[in-house]
């Protein structure tokens, strides 16, 4: 399937995304999870970006279409993809149109989680993610916390709060998700991609609802 997962930080994308890969074999693909892998390994894109993030400020449009152009040319996005954090601006929506419409690629739909503001606040300042950039798995300190505490169940590595996961930072990602991505509700809804889904339930609910739609085509 080729699915982009649309939703404000916390709503369950990332969560979604896992759980679907295992169905058909689609690949994650996690823009955050890539930059935030080059500001650990410290590379030049890295630091270019680094307090752009720790802000909560979204990384220039350029530089992701950069990464998206490669990442979705590569030979495991055959078997179909997961969006995971992109696009996050209009322009971006209207680049990665043009990108895959120049590649050949057909999307299947853009999954939109929706979930109130107290849930979100609620669940991003308990949330925990392993420090391995290879691994960042997600825990929660309330609903499903490491075995050990402070460490993660798959690679042993230390789980920490992210650094936009501060009180300050998560309210600018909540504003800045207002106002430059939500208006891809309405984007891909014009394009007749769009399925609403609510995601205060459990992602089996979710992910039942993507199945019913998938299904219905
Ligand atoms: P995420 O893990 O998806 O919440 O992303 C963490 C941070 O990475 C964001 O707050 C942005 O700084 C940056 N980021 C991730 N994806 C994008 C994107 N598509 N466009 C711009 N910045 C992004």
């Amino acid at each position: 399937m080729k699915l982009i997962l649309l939703g404000a930080p916390g709503a369950g994308k990332g969560t979604v995304a896992k759980l679907l890969t295992e169905l058909d074999g689609s690949v994650q693909i996690s823009t955050g999870d890539i930059l935030r892998g080059a500001v650990a390994a410290g590379t030049k894109l890295g630091k270019q970006i680094e307090s752009l993030m720790k802000s909560g400020d979204l990384v220039p449009d350029d530089l992701i279409m950069d990464i998206m152009a490669q990442r979705l040319q590569e030979p495991d996005c055959e078997q179909g993809f997961l969006l995971d954090g992109f696009p996050r601006t209009i322009p971006q929506a209207e680049a990665l149109k043009s990108l895959l419409e120049k590649l050949g690629i057909e999307l299947d739909m853009a999954v939109n989680l929706n979930l109130e503001r107290e849930v979100i606040l609620d669940r991003l300042t308990t949330r925990r993610t392993c420090s391995n950039a290879d691994c960042q798995a997600i825990y929660n300190v309330k609903s499903n916390p490491p075995k050990q505490e402070g460490i993660c169940d798959k690679c042993g590595c230390p789980v920490i709060q992210r650094d936009d996961e501060t009180a300050e930072a998560i309210s600018h990602r909540l504003e800045t998700y207002n106002e430059k991505t939500a208006p891809l509700i309405g984007f891909y809804e014009n394009e007749g991609l769009l399925l609403n889904v609510d995601a205060a339930g459990s992602s089996e609910a979710v992910l039942t609802a993507i199945g019913e739609k998938l299904g219905a085509r």
